[in-house]
């Protein structure tokens, strides 16, 4: 089955609403292809000026993360539907810097992700080892915990609505990259799991991104392995020049 690649841009804690509104018309303007699905995960207060600037462009808005009421007294949170009203479509759930830094569990990662589902939104689940876990040989049983801890509960035909992200910590912002046979083995194991918790037409028809340091000059090699359906990019999204080098590489 073939999955649609897509290019996703995290900008994390980066860019005022105005740089972000101009990087995003720069990157949608330089954007040559239609064969892919190219987003944009800025920073919330970015998130509705960039999807309005976007309206007219194919290029998608997403949200970094969400809270997983739909409203209530959660000072300082976003919700799902207040993310979906403000043109996002997709969100990442569980990224390696909300687990290291802000306590994520697989429990809220999956709460996280119902609650994304719940308001229409496309979640994102990333998922990935440190270099001690890799060095101690527990890559694989990583990923299955966090893969069964935010997949927990969910039905087969949710899938439908999931992308999952392999994003090695070791390779996040480091300038470190997974090797083209690590991300290959790692998505084919992940690709794997899905097909014994739900069933291999899920496990075929589920996108896997990889992420960690994908630059214009490692994202063909990477983006070549058939078990990797697109990548989900930090620093080197925060340029158009080199965004868009990328999503040519692709
Ligand atoms: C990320 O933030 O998900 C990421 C992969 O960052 P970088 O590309 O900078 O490693």
């Amino acid at each position: 089955m073939s999955r649609k690649l897509m290019i996703a841009g995290n900008w994390k804690l980066h860019l005022t609403v105005e740089e972000a509104v101009a990087l995003a018309n720069a990157i949608a303007s330089g954007l040559s292809r239609d064969d892919l699905d190219v987003l944009l995960i800025p920073g919330f207060l970015a998130l509705e000026p960039v999807a309005l600037s976007l309206s007219t462009s194919p290029v998608l808005v997403g949200g970094q993360n969400l809270f997983w009421e739909d409203q209530g007294a959660y000072t300082g949170e976003v919700s799902g539907p207040q993310l979906k009203a403000a043109g996002a479509r997709y969100v990442l759930v569980g990224h390696s810097e909300r687990r290291q830094y802000f306590g994520e569990s697989e429990r809220t990662c999956c709460l996280r992700l119902n609650a994304a589902l719940k308001a229409g939104l496309r979640p994102i689940l990333c998922v990935g080892e440190t270099q001690a876990e890799r060095e101690a040989g527990r890559t694989e049983g990583v990923l299955e915990s966090q893969l069964a801890g935010g997949l927990a509960g969910l039905e087969a035909a949710q899938m439908a609505s999931v992308t999952v992200a392999y994003e090695p910590v070791w390779a996040i912002g480091t300038g470190l990259t997974a090797t083209e046979e690590q991300a290959a083995e790692a998505h084919a194991h992940i690709r794997a799991w899905i097909g014994s918790r739900f069933d291999k037409g899920v496990a075929n028809s589920t996108r896997i991104l990889y992420g960690g340091s994908v630059n214009p000059a490692n994202a063909a090699g990477l983006l070549n392995q058939p078990e990797v359906d697109g990548a989900l990019v930090g620093g080197a999204s925060l340029k158009a020049e080199s965004f868009l080098g990328i999503i040519q590489a692709a």
